[in-house]
């Protein structure tokens, strides 16, 4: 990629879907060695995340971005905090996988998530193909 400097998310090459486990949206970006990641919409303060869980967009990519400073914003891949996976322990994820838990039951009928499944449980760290 030829230019310079930060890219705003919004001119990125973001393919929105939803998360085939919970039935959420989902925005699927590349990271720079091309791998379509699940990402959660939205930006969260990096003080709150776990260092091993911030991400960023750096030029047209996104990226793993543990050295963000505290004060920063950083993005969430959607499997950290995806209702239909085991509660994370952070708090604020905690708090947002709580969210979305009740959003999916809303959205699909009160169903619980568990019965949304479409496919086999995602393994941890897993990202999964659009
Ligand atoms: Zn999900």
């Amino acid at each position: 990629m030829a230019s310079l400097g930060a890219v705003r998310p919004e001119t990125l090459p973001i393919n929105k879907s939803t998360c085939k486990f919970c039935a959420l949206p989902v925005q699927w970006v590349r990271t720079r060695d091309d791998r379509p990641i699940p990402m959660q919409p939205g930006e969260f303060p990096a003080w709150a995340i776990p260092v091993d869980r911030r991400w960023s967009f750096t030029r047209d990519r996104l990226h793993h971005a543990p050295w963000l400073d505290g004060l920063e914003k950083c993005r969430l891949v959607h499997l950290d905090v995806c209702p239909a996976r085991p509660k994370p322990e952070n708090a604020v994820m905690l708090e947002l996988w709580e969210r979305l838990r009740a959003r999916a039951e809303r959205q699909n009928g009160g169903i619980p998530v568990e019965q949304v499944l479409l496919e086999e449980e995602p393994e941890a760290g897993a990202t999964l193909e659009p």
